[in-house]
């Protein structure tokens, strides 16, 4: 079987020892820290949905290689049908979550290694695909978590990558051997990585000739020595810290999208799990499929499962104060559903445009165009949905007290009769509400949505580059009788 218990995956987690330092110190146990636990949360309870009637559903699919029933986050999309289960998964682990699935992006990782590593093998007659098929067979027996490191702290973007002063800002092979390959350099920004069993490790761009020690690609298992990870702070970390009982919170089990820095000091890497060593050539191919991917997921099926939280807070906060029937606020509920509609939209037809990108590789990714679109869609939605949801809550979002105040006898009574709206409303409800739409609106999320699988400029290029203007001009020239220029000698021929 498969599918394991959250048990399983605790246990393993209570014996991760990995090098973890948050706020300048470092942390004994990722499964106690009030922080580094909400991680352990998200990943636990992916396992409970795959259990579960319902989540199962959703959550779990056959493997290709054995056709037990795995986690979808250790498969391989190989329909339309599959792509449109993947962004449904991401939706459903977002709206259930409020925070980042944490096996999202390594599994993306695995599927734009697999066409890519089919690819080589084809072409160079290397055996990248075989190796990682083995990787992907052992981790979906033995049902583990896998985040996906990508993300550089790269030098000046305005010179090459040999231009930069420290060779290091970009993750390379500084050794290599019979056995395994020694790797040195760092990855920033990367989700969850601290508390999944393994990470698997991509290029950050395109590289060229001169640059194949900066082509590689690989897993590496959580804690492997020479492995550090510093984690995000941010005063909602800080709050955490303090937090008697994560009840005031907010979101008080899974908490906020939790990333960390992974730094690489001359880590060894067997054979059996390097992916790409030195074939620039595909580095970048890898990038472009797991960001064709990504983007479906990320912009269009995870952000829709936020902004349906969002959109819930506000809508509770519009009851709470009897504005249900005021126009301008159901405008802007309006322009919210329709907003996360589009963009909801635009993600499920990425997902039923997809195709397979390498022939023969059985991998298939999202419609490019439509995936970008939706991504750059979410992007400035996201932004809006914020600004909306910020009207309809008031101040109350960035002024309203703690909610110890509520467990404080001498406080209480005055947050019981000036928060409750002079409603039937409880006023731990309406503050507990409040609390929730303070973190997606006056929080990390608008620009956590604006860079996670990459930033706006990045898929507006894509869109440039994907659209089919040749077709659009000839209806423009058809409509308006201009004739089709006659072909020339070279074409004709
Ligand atoms: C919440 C969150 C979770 C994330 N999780 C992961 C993860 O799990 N794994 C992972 O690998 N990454 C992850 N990321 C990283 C994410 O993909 C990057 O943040 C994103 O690609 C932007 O890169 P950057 O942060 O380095 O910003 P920059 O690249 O510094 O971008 C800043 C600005 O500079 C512009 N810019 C940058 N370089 C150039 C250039 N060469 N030419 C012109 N303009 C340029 C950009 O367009 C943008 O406008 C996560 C990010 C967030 C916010």
């Amino acid at each position: 079987m498969a599918v394991k218990s959250p048990e399983h995956y605790l246990k393993r987690a209570k014996a991760m020892r990995p090098r973890v330092f948050m706020d300048g110190k470092l942390v004994e146990d990722i499964t106690e820290h009030p922080v580094t636990r909400t991680v352990v949360e998200a990943n636990l309870a992916s396992y409970e949905w795959a259990l579960d009637p319902e989540g199962g559903k959703v959550l779990t699919r056959p493997s290709h290689l054995t056709g037990e029933p795995c986690n979808i986050y250790n498969t391989l999309n190989r329909s339309t049908d599959d792509l449109i289960q993947r962004a449904a998964a991401g939706l459903y682990a977002a709206e259930h979550l409020g925070t980042c699935i944490y096996r999202c992006v390594g599994c993306d990782a695995f599927n734009s290694l697999a066409a890519t590593t089919y690819e080589m093998d084809q072409a160079l007659d290397t055996s990248y695909h075989g190796r990682l098929m083995d990787f992907l067979r052992y981790v979906q027996d033995e049902d583990l978590t896998v985040a996906g490191a990508m993300t550089e702290p790269r030098g000046r973007r305005d010179q090459k990558l040999q231009q930069w002063t420290d060779p290091d800002l970009s993750l390379h092979v500084v050794d290599r051997n019979d056995k395994g390959i020694v790797v040195r350099g760092a990855k920033i920004n990367i989700s969850g990585a601290y508390a999944c069993d393994w990470t698997i490790v991509m290029p950050s761009g395109a590289r060229r000739a001169g640059e194949e020690d900066y082509a590689v690609s690989f897993a590496v298992p959580n804690g492997e020595k020479g492995v550090t990870y510093i984690c995000q702070y941010t005063p909602y970390s800080a709050e955490r810290e303090m937090a008697e009982d994560p009840w005031e919170l907010g979101n008080p089990r899974f908490g906020q999208r939790e990333t960390s820095m992974i730094v690489f000091e001359d880590v060894f890497v067997p054979w059996e799990r390097v992916f790409l060593c030195g074939e620039t050539r595909y580095a970048g191919r890898i990038v472009t499929r797991f960001a064709q991917i990504h983007r479906m997921v990320c912009g269009g099926s995870c952000k829709v499962g936020f902004g349906k939280i969002l959109i819930g807070a506000a809508r509770l906060i519009q009851e709470y104060k009897g504005l249900e029937k005021v126009p301008h606020i159901n405008d802007q509920m309006t322009e919210m559903i329709t907003l996360l509609e589009t963009v909801r939209a635009c993600s499920k037809a990425a997902a039923i445009e997809g195709k397979e990108v390498v022939p023969g590789s059985g991998v298939y990714v999202p419609d490019d165009l439509l995936g970008n679109v939706s991504k750059l869609n979410i992007c400035n939605a996201f932004w809006r949905m914020m600004a909306l949801a910020g009207d309809i809550g008031g101040g109350l979002l960035v002024t309203m007290p703690s909610l110890k105040e509520l467990k404080n006898p001498e406080t209480r009574r005055y947050l019981e009769k000036f928060y409750s709206f002079g409603a039937d409303v409880p006023a731990e409800n309406i503050l507990k509400i409040t609390k929730l739409l303070q973190n997606w609106t006056a929080g990390l999320h608008g620009v956590g949505t604006w860079h996670g699988a990459g930033p706006v400029q990045a898929q507006k290029i894509m869109v440039q580059r994907l659209a089919d203007y040749e077709e659009m001009k000839e209806l423009a020239m058809k409509m308006a009788g201009i004739p089709e220029p006659a072909p020339s000698q070279e074409e004709a021929s």
